[in-house]
């Protein structure tokens, strides 16, 4: 069985719902990534915050335990003597617990004009001069000064700087220091951040001894050594640092990481390096993926619950669809069997039938074609709209010119009486015929009409017609003709005049006695043909009885009645008959006055002959 129905709808709905998932989980998984991404960006900033608030609040802390040293009298009483040894002993303790306690890593005591008296870190090491940053403002200012700077052995290091005043006299300056390590490991567990401090190797070109022993051994790139990690290094950090971009993301040790970076600076704003943070963002990016995951298991169960509900709707349309099909399609069949048996009863019937509207012609039967010799109704109508176009303009019949206008033939036609239902058309052989045409209404304004060919029985009544009017010896007109039709030729003349002309052979009886009376029946059939072809068509020539006959024509004087008979009288004069040789005839002429009786102009005219008779014969006398 055909399904057109079912992919037509079933591919494109497939189709939609694959596309729709689709970029459901593409959206989802763009706006997840971004905003996992974003909340990433922000790091730097989150971590130089916590790093200031948290560098304030050591730099307070360490501020007390200065002014706890400095307010113990024998420490200042031996920093004030200078004396190295007694001024370690008195706080080497307090160092010590410090150190132990709160990481503290560097204890100075600086003399007024820069030089170091005392590294309790590092007893061995001193009389150098402090040139940092914190100490010379601590020193400009006469205040307290702190910040985050690189010492000798270029440790990261916050620094808290605090001038010495015993009664108000300068005796020098109290260094408390704290490596920051321990501060960005904190940081790097708060802020849940791998923290990475690249810096430039620059900064280490004046202490060759250091680097050899200590930074040449860490990772380092082309500009950067890795001074400090809390994780360990991915190979792609390398690229990071010297690439110009802040953020990127990386796979390391299995997991998914967010990079982003930012300058590191020191207390004067001197740009040192970078700060990197590697953020693991594999959690965020596994929630997503199940989630997506989640929601696309979701959408395609709908979906298939979509699919498979749509399929059995579609498919039982279908069906319905095919069983109607298919029982149009055998109606059909049935029709069109029963169409070309219409066809063929249609085409055995011997009339011309035809289906028409009155103006155009719809449908036709063969014996329609083989009449006109057309191939099919589209030749007929190449030349033809109508069957109309070939009724014969004759006035025995019915055709176009006695319809009226604002009607149609057929509507004409069909109201005439039967004996006027008869149109005349040529076939292909030019032979014309004549139908007896029937109508019959089909339906609202069509019409079947059927023409039945009655060329036989026309063809004898024409012949009988003409017997019963005509004269059988010479096929001139006879008296029956005169009697029938005489009032309405009187009629028709009107308002002309009628002429009435008696004319009789002169001394016919002696051509009868003579040649016989057969020559003289041809005499008078030759007399006929010459009078016929002398008169006008529409006038009249009626044998009146033997070798009597009467001419009836119009004219327009009586004066103008002469010249014709004349023309007659001379043409028979001048005519050769067999063995009879020459004959004439003699006229009685005269016009047909208003309202007299046709018998009295008769006999004038038969006057008028007599006196022609009296007269010699072969000659014209009017009356
Ligand atoms: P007139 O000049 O005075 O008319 O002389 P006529 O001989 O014609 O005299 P009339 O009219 O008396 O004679 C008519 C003759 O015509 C008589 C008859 O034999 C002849 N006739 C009449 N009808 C026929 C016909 O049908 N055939 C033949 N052959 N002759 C006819
Ligand atoms: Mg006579
Ligand atoms: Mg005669």
């Amino acid at each position: 069985m055909k399904q057109p129905y079912r992919l037509h709808l079933y591919i494109p709905l497939i189709i939609t719902i694959i596309i729709m998932v689709l970029s459901a989980v593409l959206t989802i998984i763009y706006i997840q990534d971004t905003s996992i991404n974003k909340s990433k960006k922000d790091t730097p900033e989150n971590f130089k915050h916590y790093l200031n608030v948290t560098v304030d609040n050591e730099a307070a802390s360490l501020q007390e335990y200065i002014a706890f040293i400095q307010s113990r009298d024998d420490v200042a009483q031996r920093f004030q003597e200078l004396d190295k040894n007694e001024l370690n002993n008195s706080v080497k303790d307090i160092y010590k617990r410090l150190n132990e306690n709160v990481n503290l890593t560097h204890m100075y005591f600086i003399k007024p004009d820069g030089t170091v008296l005392l590294r309790v870190h590092d007893y061995e090491k001193d009389s150098d001069f402090v040139e940092r940053e914190t100490f010379k403002k601590a020193q400009t200012l006469q205040s307290v000064y702190y910040g985050l700077e690189f010492g000798m052995k270029k440790n990261y290091t916050l620094r808290v700087v605090q001038p010495w005043y015993v009664d108000g006299k300068l005796i020098g300056y109290l260094e408390l220091g704290k490596e920051i390590d321990k501060t960005l490991d904190e940081l790097s567990e708060y802020l849940k951040t791998h923290i990475y401090l690249a810096v430039n190797k620059e900064l280490y070109k004046n202490v060759p001894e250091f680097v050899t022993n200590n930074m040449q051994q860490k990772t380092q790139t082309a500009h950067y050594y890795i001074a400090y990690q809390t994780f360990n290094i991915p190979e792609q950090l390398a690229s990071i640092i010297e690439n110009k971009k802040n953020i990127a993301e990386i796979f390391f040790e299995g997991h998914h990481y967010f990079i982003s970076k930012s300058i590191l600076s020191d207390v004067s704003g001197k740009e040192l390096g970078y700060f990197i943070f590697l953020s693991d963002i594999s959690l965020e990016h596994n929630i997503m993926y199940k989630s997506v995951e989640i929601l696309a298991i979701i959408l395609l169960l709908v979906s298939s619950v979509l699919i498979i509900g749509g399929y059995i709707v579609i498919r039982n349309k279908e069906k319905s669809i095919n069983t109607l099909t298919s029982e149009l399609d055998a109606q059909k069949e049935e029709l069109s069997h029963f169409n070309i048996k219409l066809q063929k009863l249609y085409d055995l019937q011997k009339n011309i039938t035809i289906l028409t509207d009155g103006k155009r012609l719809l449908l036709a039967n063969q014996a329609m074609f083989d009449f006109f010799w057309f191939d099919d109704l589209e030749d007929f109508l190449k030349h033809y709209n109508c069957i109309c176009d070939r009724f014969i303009n004759n006035d025995d019949f019915f055709h176009l010119g006695k319809v009226p206008e604002g009607k149609h033939w057929v509507e004409t036609i069909k109201e005439l009486p039967d004996e006027q239902r008869i149109v005349s058309m040529v076939d292909d052989n030019m032979e014309s015929h004549a139908f007896t045409v029937s109508v019959n209404e089909f339906e609202t304004g069509n019409y079947i009409v059927s023409f039945t060919d009655i060329s036989h029985t026309v063809i004898e009544h024409v012949k009988l017609k003409r017997q019963i009017s005509h004269d059988k010896l010479t096929n001139a007109l006879n008296r029956d003709f005169f009697d029938n039709n005489i009032a309405l030729i009187m009629q028709e003349s009107f308002p002309q005049k009628l002429g009435v002309i008696i004319c009789d052979i002169d001394l016919f009886k002696n051509v009868n006695d003579t040649y016989g009376h057969n020559r003289g029946d041809v005499v008078l059939k030759q007399l006929v043909n010459i009078i016929h072809s002398a008169i006008r068509k529409e006038d009249f020539l009626i044998r009146w009885g033997g070798e009597e006959f009467i001419i009836l024509m119009k004219i327009d004087t009586a004066e103008s009645l002469k010249k014709p008979l004349e023309h007659i009288r001379l043409q028979i004069e001048k005519a050769y008959f067999e063995e009879v040789t020459h004959i004439t005839v003699s006229f009685g002429a005269t016009v047909y006055k208003e309202s007299e009786e046709i018998n009295e102009c008769i006999e004038r005219a038969d006057k008028a002959l007599y006196l022609s008779k009296e007269n010699g014969r072969n000659q014209v006398q009017i009356l």
